[in-house]
C-alpha cells in the first residue's frame, strides 16, 4: 500500500502531515497486470494535462466535534482522511476490447438517473471504444429474471434518456441474490458492473464483489451513488439533490398560498429525507416563507409545535410547516400513533415510516379541535415526494451526473474494482465501496451554521417541548412570541 503524506502550501509554507496520522482509503485494484497507454492518449487528448496518476491521494481533514474558530480546539484529534483522486490515467490497465459491461439501476429514483446511464455508455463507447454494455432490468433481479432480460445499449439506444426522469432500465427493492447474479454474470460473460443506487444497493454490491472473487471471476464492481437525501457519508454532493430541492421548493409555494389564501391556513409539506434532513433544510432555505422546518436530527414534540402553532395564528393567520419523513415527534404515542409496534418492511429490508405529515396534521386538527373548538384552522397538507424524485435532471445535477460517470468508467478502465464514486471537498475521487457501506450516513449538523441559518431564518422556537432536559412549555411559547414582544404566558388551553 502506498503510504500518504498530505502537504499544503499556505501562506508560503507548507504544512506536513506525518503518514501515519493519514487513514489512506485505498481502492482494491483487479490485477497489478501490464498497463498500457489509454486510447485517450493515443488519439483523441494527446495534449490533455488533466491525467490523474495512479495512487494519487489528497487529505481531507475534519474535526469530529463542532468548535467555534477561536475557541480552544477539542480534545479528540481531527479525522485525516486520504482520498484516492479520480480522473483518466494515461495508462490504462484494462484492455478496451475485452470489456464486457453492464448497468444496473437499483433502489428508489433520484433525478438523473438516466443522465448516468447515458454518460456511462457514451463514455464506454466513445473515450475507451468498448462496444458491449448491458443494461440489467429492474434491479439486481435483472441479472438472472427470464422475464426481463438484459437489452443492448448503445449511444444510439441511449441518445434521448437523459431528458427523462426515471430510469430507463427499471428499479425496484430487494431481488438480491448473489448465487443468481453470479450465474447471469458469468452467462453473459460480463467483467465491469456498474451499479447505481442508494445504501442497500452498495451493501449488495460489496457481497456481490466478495461473491465473485471467491468464484474467480475477474470483474470490476463500480458504484455510483445514488441518494436523494444526499446524506451517503464522506462525499460531498449526490446527483437529483438539486433537481430537489427546486421542486420541493415549488411545493411550499404551492402550499404557502394554500396557506395564506384561507382562514387560519395551516400548510404542511412532507420531504424526503429518512435518516437526514437535507431536503428539507434546503427548501426551506431556498423559499423562505417557511415557518417552522422540522427535521429528523432535531428532536421535537407536536404538544410543543402546537403551541407555537396557536401564537403563529393568533398573530399573522397562517402558517407553513416543513417536515422531513424520517422526523419522529417525541410525544407521537399521546396522539394515537403505536411507537411500539415492529415496523412493517420493505422488500429490501428498510423499515417503513410512518407518515410524520398526517400525524402533524393529525396533532394540529385534534389540538385545534380540543382548545380552541370554535375556532377555524384549515389544514392542507401537501406530500410532493413521487412528484419530485421522478422528475428530469436540472442542469446543476446533469454536470454532475456526467462527472460521477466518467469518474466510475475512467476508474474500471484504470483497473479499479469495488469503489464508488464522489466529489470530496469538491475534488472527485474514487472511494473504497467497503467505507461509504459501512459509514453512518451523513446527517444535518443541528449544532452548525446551516442549521443556525435555518433557525434565524424562520425564527422557529426549540420545540422539543417534553423531551427529557429540554425547554419547557414557558420556554417555547417565550421564544414564539420574542418576535413579536408578546411575552405574557397565557393559562394552559387559553
Ligand atoms: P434508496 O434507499 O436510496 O432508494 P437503496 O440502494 O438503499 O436506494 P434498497 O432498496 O435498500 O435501495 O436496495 C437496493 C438493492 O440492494 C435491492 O436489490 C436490495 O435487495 C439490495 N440490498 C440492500 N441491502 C443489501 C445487503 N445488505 N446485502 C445485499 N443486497 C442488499
Ligand atoms: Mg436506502
Amino acid at each position: 500500500m502506498a503510504a500518504a503524506s498530505a502537504s499544503a502550501p499556505y501562506k508560503g509554507t507548507t504544512i506536513v502531515i506525518p503518514p501515519e496520522e493519514v487513514t489512506l482509503l485505498d481502492v482494491p485494484r483487479m490485477s497489478e497486470g501490464s498497463c498500457f497507454p489509454s486510447p485517450l492518449t493515443a488519439r483523441r487528448w494527446p495534449d490533455n494535462k488533466n491525467f490523474v496518476a495512479h495512487g494519487d491521494f489528497f487529505v481531507r481533514v475534519r474535526w469530529s466535534e463542532p468548535h467555534s474558530s477561536g475557541a480552544a480546539k477539542p480534545a479528540t484529534p481531527p479525522e485525516r482522511l486520504a482520498f484516492l483522486r479520480a480522473g483518466p490515467c494515461e495508462r490504462i490497465c484494462r484492455k478496451p476490447e475485452d470489456v464486457r459491461a453492464a448497468i444496473v439501476t437499483c433502489g428508489g429514483l433520484a433525478c438523473g438517473l438516466n443522465v448516468v446511464v447515458r454518460e456511462i455508455v457514451m463514455a464506454l463507447w466513445f473515450q475507451y471504444d468498448v462496444r458491449t454494455v448491458f443494461g440489467i432490468r429492474k434491479g439486481y433481479r435483472g441479472f438472472y429474471s427470464e422475464d426481463e432480460p438484459p437489452i443492448e445499449l448503445t449511444p444510439k439506444a441511449v441518445s434521448a434518456i437523459h431528458t427523462e426522469g426515471g430510469t430507463v432500465l427499471g428499479s425496484s427493492r430487494g431481488g438480491f441474490d448473489a448465487e443468481k447474479i453470479l450465474g447471469g454474470i458469468k452467462r453473459l460473460g460480463i467483467n465491469a458492473v456498474f451499479v447505481i443506487g442508494g445504501d442497500g444497493t452498495h451493501r449488495g454490491a460489496l457481497v456481490l464483489a466478495k461473491a465473485l472473487s471467491e468464484a474467480g471471476v475477474d470483474c470490476a464492481v463500480a458504484g455510483v451513488p445514488k441518494t436523494i437525501d444526499r446524506d451517503i457519508p464522506m462525499i460531498d454532493r449526490t446527483f437529483g439533490f438539486d433537481t430537489a430541492i427546486e421542486h420541493a421548493r415549488h411545493a411550499i409555494t404551492c402550499a404557502h398560498t394554500e396557506a395564506t389564501s384561507a382562514r387560519n391556513g395551516v400548510g404542511i409539506v412532507k420531504l424526503m429525507g429518512r435518516n437526514a434532513g437535507f431536503i428539507a433544510l434546503h427548501a426551506s432555505l431556498a423559499s423562505r416563507d417557511v415557518n417552522a422546518c422540522l427535521i429528523p436530527e432535531v428532536p421535537f414534540t407536536l404538544r410543543a409545535l402546537n403551541l407555537w402553532l396557536d401564537r403563529r395564528l393568533k398573530d399573522r393567520g397562517h402558517a407553513l410547516i416543513v417536515v422531513a419523513e424520517g422526523c419522529s415527534p417525541a410525544d407521537a404515542a399521546e396522539y394515537g400513533v403505536d411507537t411500539a409496534a415492529e415496523p412493517e418492511r420493505d422488500a429490501s429490508g428498510n423499515a417503513k415510516l410512518a407518515d410524520v405529515g398526517e400525524m402533524v396534521k393529525g396533532a394540529v386538527n385534534k389540538y385545534f379541535k380540543t382548545e380552541h373548538p370554535g375556532r377555524d384552522v384549515n389544514v392542507k397538507y401537501i406530500d410532493p415526494s413521487y412528484i419530485i424524485r421522478s422528475a428530469p435532471a436540472n442542469a446543476t445535477d446533469s454536470v454532475l451526473c456526467a462527472e460521477l460517470a466518467f469518474a466510475a468508467v475512467h476508474g474500471v478502465l484504470a483497473g479499479y474494482t469495488e469503489f464508488t464514486v464522489g466529489t470530496v471537498d469538491g475534488e472527485m475521487a474514487w472511494l473504497p465501496i467497503s467505507e461509504v457501506a459501512t459509514r453512518p450516513p451523513r446527517k444535518v449538523d443541528s449544532d452548525g451554521s446551516q442549521y443556525a441559518r435555518l433557525v434565524l431564518s424562520t425564527g422557529q422556537p426549540d420545540f422539543s417541548g417534553s423531551v427529557p432536559g429540554a425547554p419547557a412549555r414557558e420556554a417555547v411559547w417565550q421564544q414564539a412570541a420574542a418576535k413579536t414582544g408578546k411575552l405574557a404566558l397565557p393559562a394552559d388551553g387559553a
